[in-house]
């Protein structure tokens, strides 16, 4: 069965990026007769706003996007993630790093996603403390797979990423694994995201293989741009969501490239995602990095 999920970090108010996000997985999820999950991404605590979720959870009930499970928060599976750590260090695929981010910086070279790590504590014998993160070792091999809308992802995690860390020496797990064992947990099989994850395909689909998981479908949809800028939560980009249900909806479908003849401003907002599940198509989305939204936008 198809379950798809949208996994919004709670800094702050949904913004017109992660609502397009929402919509498009939401879609695909049910015109696929599948289920859609909300998860909530808090695993990185220093940026969780206190009540971000819950105005994200009320703002999707706002926009009609009802969930099918109830909701999890990554901050309630901290066993889950330190078992897998467990059972990669077991398989000997994961080891303890002890370097400062300034021994890194003196010997690494960058590559597409900051620095290489180049192994150096790979054969050490490390004692486990706080002040030791956990790396995954990668293999020197090729790992190609097929975006559902960009096309070919490509990378050799020994030449371009270097062995990784999965988890921090301050406690928290890195968001390449940890969404790995919620795809596991959550029996995930698509993925629908925004483009500016893309470069961290690889990586998961490494994870997936080592700890012997499905890998899901991805699919990922450009990035709103505002003046050639990402927009963030942070940047004052606040969409009023009551009252603007419907004009938000056509605004996100048009981003996605659909089939805007059958809509207008005077239909229903149930009139209009019953229409939009029926003509949804993922193959209609621009194969782009990013896309460049008007200025009235944020109504
Ligand atoms: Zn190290």
């Amino acid at each position: 069965m198809y379950i798809g999920r949208f996994a919004p970090t709670p800094s702050g108010p949904l913004h017109f990026g992660s609502i397009v996000t929402a919509i498009a997985s939401f879609l695909d999820a049910k015109s696929n007769g599948g289920k859609w999950l909300v998860k909530i991404d808090d695993i990185d605590q220093p940026r969780v706003i206190r009540g971000a979720d819950a105005i994200i959870l009320n703002s999707l009930k706002e926009l009609h996007l009802y969930w099918d499970a109830p909701v999890v928060y990554q901050s309630h599976r901290i066993n889950e993630y330190n078992k897998k750590i467990d059972y990669l260090k077991k398989l000997n695929a994961a080891y303890l790093c002890e370097c400062s981010r300034r021994d890194i910086n003196k010997l690494a070279i960058t590559g597409v996603d900051g620095f290489i790590y180049p192994g150096i504590c790979r054969e050490k014998k490390i004692n486990l403390s706080d002040r030791v993160s956990h790396r995954v070792e990668v293999k020197d091999e090729l790992i190609i797979t097929q975006d559902c809308i960009q096309g070919i992802v490509k990378q050799n995690l020994s030449s371009d990423i270097g062995d990784f860390i999965i988890k921090r020496s301050d406690g928290l797990f890195a968001y390449q694994f940890a969404v790995v064992v919620d795809n596991y947990l959550d029996g995930v099989t698509n993925i629908i995201r925004g483009y500016d994850l893309i470069q961290s395909v690889p990586r998961q689909v490494f994870l997936h293989q080592l700890l012997d998981i499905d890998v899901p479908e991805f699919s990922h949809i450009p990035i709103a741009t505002k003046f050639d800028q990402k927009i963030s939560k942070s940047c004052g980009n606040k969409i009023i969501i009551k009252g603007n249900e419907i004009s938000i909806w056509l605004k996100c479908l048009a981003f996605l490239n659909q089939p805007m003849e059958a809509y207008s401003k005077s239909m229903n907002i149930e009139d209009i995602i019953c229409e939009a599940i029926r003509c949804w198509s993922k193959n209609l989305i621009k194969p782009l990095r990013q896309i460049e939204i008007d200025d009235n936008i944020h109504t």
